[in-house]
């Protein structure tokens, strides 16, 4: 017989007890032994349990997902772990039982230019930053003499570790923190590099050429063109003033390549 309200659920246990009882009120004593009956599930099986609903973030109530870091936010937060592991460094014994502390940059990534020095020294070493000493002076007067502010340029060093006495680094030392120095360089990501010195220029580019034949022109560092020019503590007055000359012929060139203007020299 079809159900009288098909829009309905059956009341199964209802309708055969209602059926019994026809049944005996008519003399119906026994019944056939019949196969098992096949049920609907809802009558044989217990409701499955509903799963908790997901908790409501302050985002997910206003109707917005959280936003993913833009990838110049990964590349800082990734530059801060770099500069987190290279804290805990100690593949130089001698600079990291001599050290006050790591020096890793200064600046953010995605900058136009990044300008790569030698070693930190006594005030880098006591501050945690690169070139705040005296050639760091001289090195910030040489930035805005091309237009440019300090915070708009990146700043680091070969090493992150300062050598006793300021001493030449080893090769040794140079090759131990060159996986340090690419890693932040692949995520700084800069434009153009200026490698301050011969020993940084000699590092970075791998090569033996002295400075005064590497200045002046630009080299290749993973497609990145590198300008080299002098070190900034070697125009210093004790050492040799007159260079600073070659320097700014060296900025002019690599503003150029830039396309920036070349300010008037004051
Ligand atoms: S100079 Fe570089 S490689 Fe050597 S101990 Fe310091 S961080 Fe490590």
């Amino acid at each position: 017989m079809p159900h009288p309200f098909p829009d309905q659920p059956i009341n199964w246990r209802r309708q055969v007890l209602g059926h019994l009882d026809s049944l005996s009120a008519a003399g119906v004593t026994w019944l056939p032994n019949a196969p098992p009956l096949s049920l609907p599930p809802t009558l044989t099986e217990a409701p499955a349990a509903a799963a908790p609903p997901p908790p409501v973030t302050p985002a997910a109530a206003a109707g917005a997902e959280p936003a993913p870091a833009s990838p110049l936010e990964q590349r800082r937060q990734a530059l801060q772990m770099l500069a987190a592991e290279v804290k805990g460094c100690m593949k130089c014994p001698e600079l990291a039982s001599t050290r006050t502390q790591t020096v890793f940059a200064d600046g953010p990534p995605g900058v136009e230019l990044c300008f790569i020095g030698e070693a930190p020294g006594a005030d880098e070493d006591a501050q945690g930053l690169p070139f705040v000493g005296a050639a760091g002076q001289l090195l910030n007067k040489i930035i805005a003499a091309c237009g440019m502010k300090r915070e708009e340029v990146y700043i680091c060093n070969i090493l992150k570790c300062r050598p006793p006495g300021n001493r030449t680094p080893l090769p040794i030392e140079a090759s131990n923190c060159r996986g340090f120095l690419e890693r932040q360089l692949e995520l700084v990501q800069p434009k153009f590099i200026c490698a301050l010195g011969g020993s940084a220029a000699a590092n970075l580019l791998q090569t033996t050429t002295p400075i005064g034949k590497l200045r002046g022109r630009f080299h290749d560092w993973r497609g990145i063109p590198v300008m080299v020019t002098y070190h900034p503590a070697y125009l210093l007055p004790h050492r040799s003033p007159e260079k600073k000359k070659d320097v700014w012929e060296d900025m002019k060139i690599l503003l150029a390549r830039m396309g920036r203007p070349v300010p008037a020299r004051t």
